[in-house]
């Protein structure tokens, strides 16, 4: 039976019983190499609205705890079960300013399909799958929120950084009448959206369209400018009524193997924005494009970013691609759907190896990887394996491009000290100890009225955290403006 052809019962309680979770579909494998678009078929309505005929409402949604933005999945689910999309995008939008890319790229199998009620057996309510197709559907057709009732209020607010903690900020003072002007020294908004994660994760036309929605709202972005060298901090906060610092945090953890400053060997993001600049023509001469056609490329780390080189050296039709991590598959730290996208697509993963020297070869060009094997081992009251390394089985991996995925410390500005804006031990911004009237913990900085969120306060993390900090920033900024 078509799933055009099977009838969903209005409000049956059992509708996960007969309609099973669908997993999204992907592109054939020799597709999804040959190129860096999205791997995901957009799901029909019909699709969608039997999916989210299986949400139970259970009454105390888990999922919608687990969610960092706390969105209302059960109720926009029972509005996409009755086919009532805009309803359920603008309900969506209430809670998330980026619905459409966190449906692409939140780990939802660690946050709220993970804590779904189904998740027990039945198969967890595909709520990222569809919190994606609403919001594209909506997007589409240039749907934009009722904002008639807003009146401005003559404030502005200097935002540095348009990632997702920036635009999560931006989104939220517009929605009030308050002007974000938002500068980012890099010439497309999005951040690591657009200049680390690459398109067959998220296609950058839709960081794009999401642009002309939030210029649509009001909000103002100033490009290829960088605070503290193109403009000063002391400007643009004596220009505005409050400032907000969503910068990320860009500083490689480089592993200080020995060999690493050996041609061939690059820092993942470097190869990453090399990528991207070239094929969407940015023109930034900072970043060199590295082509890795016909290479041995072995990339060392097994987080998400780790997961991006090994699959964008496979697009680039790279000869064999490993990559090398020092624990067992359940210990990495991505998401295990990325894991398994690459192993689809033909990365070769070699897991208990410990990096113990980088080869070169008498002209200081990379020619393979030193690895030991590691043993883990499980300390009582430890939730996090540890390991040992046994050098007695070293190994010699052959490479001829090596990309240390390591990932990344806090990159704090020269202009912070000066400007009283305190950092901690590890370089990352503090923010306020005190508790919210809503008791949340405080986006304030220690120099007042300049507020921060984002990878730059709680470390590398994901985009749904640096959006809720964004948006806690902005609930907070609109308290100080008195709004
Ligand atoms: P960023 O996204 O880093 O944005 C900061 C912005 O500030 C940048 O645009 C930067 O140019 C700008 N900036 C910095 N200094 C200045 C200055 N002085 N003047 C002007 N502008 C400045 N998370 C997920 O949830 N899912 C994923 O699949 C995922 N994949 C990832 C893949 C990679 C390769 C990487 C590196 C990270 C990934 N992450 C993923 C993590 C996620 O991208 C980050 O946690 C998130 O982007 C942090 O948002 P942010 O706004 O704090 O910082
Ligand atoms: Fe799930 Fe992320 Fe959407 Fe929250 S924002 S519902 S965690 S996909």
């Amino acid at each position: 039976m078509s799933l055009t052809e099977k009838v969903i019962k209005p409000n049956d309680p059992l509708a996960f019983l007969t309609s099973p979770r669908t997993e999204n579909k992907k592109r054939s494998i020799a597709e999804r190499r040959a190129d860096f678009d999205e791997i995901y078929v957009k799901k029909a309505e019909a699709e969608l609205n039997e999916q989210a005929a299986r949400c139970l409402d259970c009454g105390n949604p888990y999922c919608e705890w687990k969610c960092p933005l706390h969105n209302y999945i059960p109720n926009w689910l029972e509005l996409v079960k009755n086919n009532q999309l805009d309803a359920a995008a603008e309900l969506m939008h209430q809670t998330n300013p980026l619905p459409e890319i966190c449906g692409r790229v939140c780990p939802q199998d660690r946050l709220c399909e993970q804590a779904c009620t189904l998740n027990t057996g039945f198969g967890a309510v595909n709520i990222g799958a569809i919190e994606k197709n609403v919001s594209d559907y909506a997007l589409a057709k240039q749907w934009r929120p009722d904002l008639s009732d807003v009146e401005s209020t003559n404030k502005t607010v200097a935002i540095v950084g348009a990632g997702p903690a920036g635009l999560g900020c931006a989104e939220l003072l517009a929605r009030n009448g308050v002007k974000p002007i938002v500068y980012d020294r890099y010439p497309e908004i999005g951040g690591l959206l657009t200049f680390g994660i690459p398109g067959f994760k998220l296609e950058k036309s839709v960081v794009k369209q999401r642009r002309k929605f939030l210029e649509d709202l009001g909000v103002e972005f100033h490009l290829n400018t960088e605070i503290g060298k193109d403009i000063s901090f002391e400007e643009i906060q004596s220009k505005s009524d409050a400032v907000f610092l969503g910068m990320g945090c860009y500083k490689s953890v480089t592993g200080k193997l020995q060999g690493s400053e050996s041609a061939g060997v690059i820092k993942a993001l470097d190869y990453l924005i090399g990528n991207v600049n070239q094929q969407q023509s940015f023109g930034m001469d900072d970043y060199a494009y590295f082509d890795l056609k016909d290479k041995t490329v072995v990339v060392l780390g097994g987080g998400d970013t780790a997961m991006d080189c090994v699959r964008s050296a496979v697009r680039q039709d790279a000869k064999q691609v490993s990559c090398v991590y020092r624990r067992d598959k359940a210990s990495m730290p991505g998401s295990p759907n990325e894991v398994k996208n690459a192993t689809e697509e033909g990365v070769n993963f070699m897991f208990n190896k410990q990096p113990l020297e980088i080869l070169a070869d008498d002209n200081g060009q990379v020619k393979g990887v030193k690895c030991a094997t590691t043993r883990l081992m499980q300390v009582e009251g430890e939730s996090r394996s540890r390991f040992e390394v046994d050098e007695s089985e070293n190994q010699i991996l052959e490479a001829d491009v090596v990309i240390l995925a390591f990932g990344f410390n806090a990159s704090p500005a020269d202009w912070f000290e000066k400007n009283k804006i305190n950092t901690d031990q590890w370089g990352l911004i503090e923010v306020s100890e005190k508790v919210t009237s809503s008791e949340v913990k405080s986006q304030a900085t220690s120099m007042e009225g300049v507020f921060a969120g984002g990878d730059m306060v709680r470390g590398a993390d994901l985009v749904v955290t640096a959006i809720a900090e964004g948006r806690q920033a902005a609930r907070e900024i609109l308290e100080y403006l008195e709004v």
